[in-house]
């Protein structure tokens, strides 16, 4: 039996409105009624609503590649106000690209009993390709909606749906 998740990953401040540290720009504003539809549409058939969020230290390794953003406990951090976490959703951070490595998400998926996660969000070719990525290693079924989805770059964006459908057998909607 089909058991569903959703993932809704990185919907944050510095990455979605345009004051934010690291804007992804009209593609990433133009995904957020269609982010908000699927979250209702999923939270109504019983599916597991999972929001995961970049959530790094000050000095993190990773502000050596890009701007800093997304500092635990800042508003950057925050999800946008557009999306509403309700209190049976999960919240999982992370701090790299994959939604995976050194978090509780892989536990959280086995013990509801998922089996197939469908992932929203931003960047298509960062963290949506990473997680789906380790989403396939670990044995999940993963849908990305085109309309979820949105990159820094519009030529990454589809190289990234591609790849991901190519490589890791994923189900572009
Ligand atoms: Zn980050």
């Amino acid at each position: 039996m089909t058991k569903r998740a959703l993932v809704i990953t990185d919907m944050l401040n510095d990455f979605l409105d345009p004051a934010g540290a690291l804007y992804v720009g009209e593609p990433g504003r133009a995904i957020i009624p269609f982010v908000a539809a699927k979250i209702q549409e999923m939270r109504q058939e019983g599916a597991v609503i999972i929001f995961l969020a970049d959530a790094h230290d000050p000095d993190d390794p990773e502000f050596r590649r890009f701007p800093p953003h997304a500092v635990s406990g800042t508003w950057g951090a925050a999800v946008i106000p557009e999306l509403s976490v309700a209190a049976s959703d999960h919240l999982v951070t992370k701090t790299t690209f994959s939604g995976l490595f050194g978090t509780e998400l892989r536990d959280i998926l086995r013990q509801e009993g998922v089996t197939e996660v469908h992932l929203v969000g931003v960047c298509t070719s960062i963290c949506i390709m990473e997680t789906a990525r380790d989403l396939d290693l670990n044995g999940f079924r993963v849908v990305v909606y085109r309309d979820g989805v949105a990159d820094l770059d519009q030529e990454d964006n589809e190289w990234a749906l591609e790849r991901m459908t190519r490589l890791f057998g994923v189900q572009v909607r």
